[in-house]
């Protein structure tokens, strides 16, 4: 031991506490603020998107079904939480992933397409919601601003749907999902867009 402390010189300053995520080691409240965001906030090139057309909790539904949070059956099993069944609940032929519930199952599938119509447009089919989003960008601003409630209105009522269906709701039915999709796209669009 004191062969190993032959060459340790001791200093005269007093005992100081370091805090070691900065190179001058001072401690502040904004640098482990950004330590704990960096751990716990998610991370990625999902651009947030921000419908100012919509109400806030579309918005905030987009938001999580852009991250693939939303409690679907999928997710709530990667999760551990233990779940009767991870089948999607409309068509029970398949896993109840985003992906499949809002654009594969055949239920999303005639929606879109309906949807597609009324627009008189040529939706493309997609598979996610990343690509569905990918062509709203494409399309001219003007445009843009009557579809994107339009595809925020279907993604809701589609979500509404399904829990209507989990959860037993008798008021839900397949039949009229078109007809809340018209009705919310008219409501949102009409009590929020401002006329140019
Ligand atoms: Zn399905």
């Amino acid at each position: 031991m004191l062969s190993m402390l032959m060459n340790v010189n001791f200093s005269d300053t007093e005992d100081k506490w370091k805090w070691e995520f900065e190179l001058d080691g001072l401690f502040s409240v904004c640098s482990a603020k950004k330590i704990i965001d960096s751990s716990l906030l998610t991370t990625g090139n999902i651009v947030t998107r921000w419908c100012r057309n919509v109400p806030i909790k579309v918005n905030i539904s987009m938001w999580r079904l852009m991250w693939d949070r939303l409690p679907t059956r999928m997710n709530l099993a990667d999760k551990d939480i233990d779940i009767l069944s991870v089948q999607c609940p409309i068509c029970n032929n398949e896993f109840e992933s985003s992906d499949h519930i809002f654009f594969k199952c055949d239920t999303a599938v005639q929606l879109w397409r309906r949807v597609s119509r009324w627009c008189e447009l040529n939706m493309p089919a997609s598979d996610n919601i990343s690509s569905m989003l990918s062509w709203l960008e494409s399309i001219d601003a003007h445009r843009r601003r009557i579809l994107e409630v339009i595809v925020y209105a279907t993604v809701w009522c589609i979500w509404r749907f399904r829990n209507g269906v989990v959860f037993k709701d008798s008021n839900m039915k397949k039949s009229i999902i078109f007809e809340s999709i018209v009705i919310n796209f008219f409501q949102w669009f009409s009590s929020r867009c401002k006329k140019t």
